[in-house]
């Protein structure tokens, strides 16, 4: 089963290494008449795992496409691979957001009000602004709901929303940025509290100098703007129409290829989670060569943290990727971003005794996928095992280490 939280719980897992090159995305948005445009960098490099996860229409909820991808998939990082955060998305009343990473501002002024948190998978457990986007059609609506909530979640992130009345704002936890003129910008600074870090920020000026220069309010010149703020690590760049409900998609550094989607069309298709590489497909693409099997130790202990390596394998036509480790108890490594080092590596614990197979397989920027590995089997010794946790405890020390050293 599919268990779906927002950025709260994975903010704890991130390490102030992997901020710098996280924190390079771009949000801007700007208004005449009824053209209101919205641009977006999201920036992660080698990290293409991201999907289009369209939800239609239904009672209570309003149709909308949620850009959302895995996290932190970073090698030897500890997460659950189920953990997907919803980044950007509209919806069909023409509302927008996106987050944003910043420097740590931990939220004060709403500590004595309830946390945001949602059994309805729809609405990603703990993410206030993806819920937004089901139950808002305008920016005052967004922030009613983000004013009856604590707002401690955001001590790592910032909401930026917009609506097709031209309205916008920057939701930075605590503080509030209102639009001021006839367009917004944001990147990852607190423009309340530009002192807390990533300030200043080239890619916010650039951003400003070519909206205030702009002659034509444009799906192309919100593009050019996209460029000219991509630190060459782009996911994707979207531009969205507010009004027109039109989205449009470059993936991955390349803006030859523009993919248009009309809202309200992809909706009709029903719900579809749909890899975004798989969409730039070339015709040509070949899935990557078939991993080595993996190294790793063949005895191994039951409750004890186990570390496995494979040998990077080679794409055919040159293509990024990333991998996945299967460990055979029915679990497996999420995808991980491969570090400079010629070896992926992976961590995992058993928690019944048992004979397993570890696999790795591949899966390029477009979605294509390498066989299976051969397997490395793994048993444990045939010693008594005493399993005092219950496997929700364990996945809890998998998530947090420290756990061990107090339970
Ligand atoms: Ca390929």
């Amino acid at each position: 089963m599919k268990k779906i939280i927002g950025i709260f719980i994975v903010t704890l897992f991130i390490g102030t290494a992997v901020l710098p090159v996280v924190s390079a995305c771009t949000g801007f948005t700007a208004a005449e008449d009824d053209n209101i445009l919205v641009g977006n960098n999201f920036n992660w490099p080698f990290n293409f795992n991201v999907y289009m996860h369209n939800f239609p229409a239904e009672e209570g909820k309003y149709g909308r496409v949620i850009f959302e991808f895995n996290f932190p998939l970073e090698e030897g990082s500890v997460y659950d691979p189920d953990w997907i955060v919803p980044q950007q998305g509209m919806n069909d009343q023409g509302l927008f957001y996106n987050i944003l990473f910043t420097p740590e501002l931990i939220p004060v002024n709403s500590t004595d009000k309830p946390t945001f948190d949602s059994n309805d998978p729809d609405y990603y457990q703990y993410a206030i602004w993806a819920y937004c986007l089901a139950k808002c059609s305008t920016v005052s609506e967004v922030l009613e709901i983000f004013d009856q909530y604590n707002l401690e979640v955001m001590y790592y992130i910032q909401a930026f929303y917009a609506d097709r009345n031209g309205d916008s704002v920057i939701i930075e936890g605590d503080d509030i940025i209102y639009r001021e003129g006839d367009f917004q910008v944001v990147t990852n600074f607190y423009q309340s509290h530009p002192e807390v870090g990533a300030y200043p920020c080239s890619r916010y000026e650039t951003a400003v100098s070519m909206i205030e220069n702009m002659t034509d309010l444009s799906e192309e010149y919100f593009r050019a703007i996209c460029i000219a703020t991509n630190q060459k690590y782009i996911v994707n760049s979207n531009v969205y129409d507010l009004n027109q409900g039109i989205f449009y998609v470059n993936y991955y550094n390349n803006y030859e290829k523009t993919l248009e989607f009309d809202l309200n069309e992809e909706l009709a298709k029903g719900e579809r989670n749909i890899h975004l590489g798989s969409l730039f497909e070339p015709e040509n693409n070949n899935a990557p060569i078939k991993p080595e099997n993996p190294t790793g130790p063949t005895s191994v202990k039951v409750m004890k943290e186990q570390s496995f390596k494979v040998q990077k394998t080679t794409d055919p036509n040159g293509d990024d990727m990333m991998y996945l480790f299967d460990w055979g108890d029915d679990s497996d490594s999420g995808w991980i971003m491969p570090s400079d080092f010629g070896r992926i590596k992976a961590t995992h614990t058993w928690t019944e005794n048992g004979t397993y197979e570890i696999k790795v397989k591949a899966i390029d920027q477009y979605g294509a996928e390498s066989e299976w590995s051969d397997p490395l089997v793994v048993s444990m010794p045939k010693t008594k095992s005493i399993n005092i946790f219950n496997p929700f405890i364990i996945r809890l020390i998998q998530r947090f280490p420290i756990l061990k050293y107090l339970l």
